[in-house]
């Protein structure tokens, strides 16, 4: 097996996102979980691991385990048939996750998605503080969309573009899709001898969309046209996305010999891509007029906390962007809010001892925390994040 100190594809990066796809990690004639694979592949994260590198996976498999346990093997199923596999299949997924990484001595973590709270901003700011401090503390979160209550008409349905908006929601700067396939090429390759195999994507024209061939097994939800939607969704965030092939035992460790495979650049950083995200996109839904100590802490990078605010402006919720501003009038930063205006009024002016509890749900007691907040005038590309 190569080492994956001489990997040139994905050591280069810090907060590493892998999409496993069903068709890896589930055998597609005896439905039973690839137990030597998934092995293969916790030893692979933690050689990454030891690198440094902060890792989160985003794995598919409940419905095609859960068919298996339920003995629906290819059947069509209903919906509330497919929720129920969903449902026992999770847990198989979850355990097995949990027991091939703690034999490399990783702790694992389960988060289940659906896409409101992916989109809307109050969940998203709580499901991205989540995710962070288990990597943080050195955790693998598991992650998959919540399929057994996710109705049709509002879940992803694939893992594809899910882990693309785990990627950028979590300013992850490489999203690898392990695959069943080692990247995109001009054309079906298993029709077309004349196909050529594309290394390197740098922007998803038409004439790229045209190249996808929707191909799919019957264990997998995407084909190519969802890769491609995940590489839009990824790069315009600071990911950069890599299609590889995933079938072999240590698919990362094939990625460091140079395995074939096609890389989609991102052209900024997570944090570039974010501060011009929350700078230059977002509306403003309020103003937050602070005293001198807190344009301090701010200038320094820290979070705004309730203590240094004497004036709230303006029809907010939590996760919408505020603009802040120092007691000379001028706006000096903008930011996600933690809280909702009612909420912000009545921590107004007090320490965060007395705000602890206040509001029953949680304990956070930032008004704008430091990883959601950027200064005005700081340059984009610069240093001052909290990532
Ligand atoms: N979330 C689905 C599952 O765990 C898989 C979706 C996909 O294959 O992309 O079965």
């Amino acid at each position: 097996m190569v080492s994956l100190k001489q990997n040139r594809v994905i050591l280069g990066f810090d907060r590493l996102t892998i999409k496993v796809g069903s068709a890896l990690l589930v055998d597609a004639i005896n439905g039973q979980l690839r137990q030597d694979w998934l092995n293969s592949l916790a030893a692979d994260i933690s050689r990454l691991k030891k690198t440094g590198m902060q890792i989160l996976v985003v794995s598919s498999g409940a419905i095609s385990l859960g068919r298996t346990l339920l003995g629906f093997e290819d059947k069509s199923l209903s919906l509330t048939q497919n929720q129920a596999c969903a449902s026992v299949g999770q847990v198989a997924l979850a355990q097995a996750w949990r027991d091939a990484l703690a034999a490399k001595k990783i702790t694992t973590g389960q988060i289940l998605l659906t896409p409101n709270i992916t989109e809307e901003r109050r969940h998203y700011i709580n499901a991205r503080a989540t995710i962070l401090t288990l990597l943080e503390l050195g955790a693998v979160p598991i992650i998959n969309e919540n399929d057994s209550v996710a109705t049709s008409e509002i879940r992803y349905g694939d893992n594809d573009r899910l882990s693309a908006r785990v990627a950028s929601m979590i300013g992850s700067d490489c999203l690898v899709l392990l695959s069943d396939i080692d990247g995109l090429y001009t054309s079906p390759p298993e029709a077309d001898k004349k196909s050529i195999h594309l290394p390197m994507v740098r922007s998803v024209t038409p004439e790229i969309e045209a190249m996808a061939s929707g191909t799919k097994n019957h264990l997998a939800k995407g084909g190519m046209a969802t890769k491609l939607d995940a590489a839009k969704i990824a790069t315009r965030s600071g990911t950069s996305m890599i299609i590889a092939n995933g079938t072999k035992n240590h698919p990362l460790a094939a990625l460091a010999s140079g395995a074939k495979h096609t890389l989609f650049p991102a052209s900024q950083s997570p944090a570039a891509a974010r501060k011009s995200w929350i700078l230059g996109t977002l509306e403003i839904s309020g103003s937050i007029h602070i005293d001198d100590g807190a344009a301090l802490a701010i200038s320094k990078g820290k979070s705004l906390l309730p203590v240094g605010v004497k004036n709230i402006s303006g029809d907010f919720d939590r996760g919408d962007a505020v603009s802040i501003i120092d007691p000379k009038n001028i706006e000096i930063a903008r930011g996600l809010v933690s809280m909702n205006q009612t909420e912000a009024s009545k921590a107004m002016g007090k320490k965060s001892e007395a705000i602890m509890g206040m509001f029953g749900y949680m304990n956070r007691t930032e008004l704008v925390h430091s990883d959601n907040l950027v200064s005005i005038g700081q340059s984009i590309t610069g240093n001052q994040d909290h990532e």
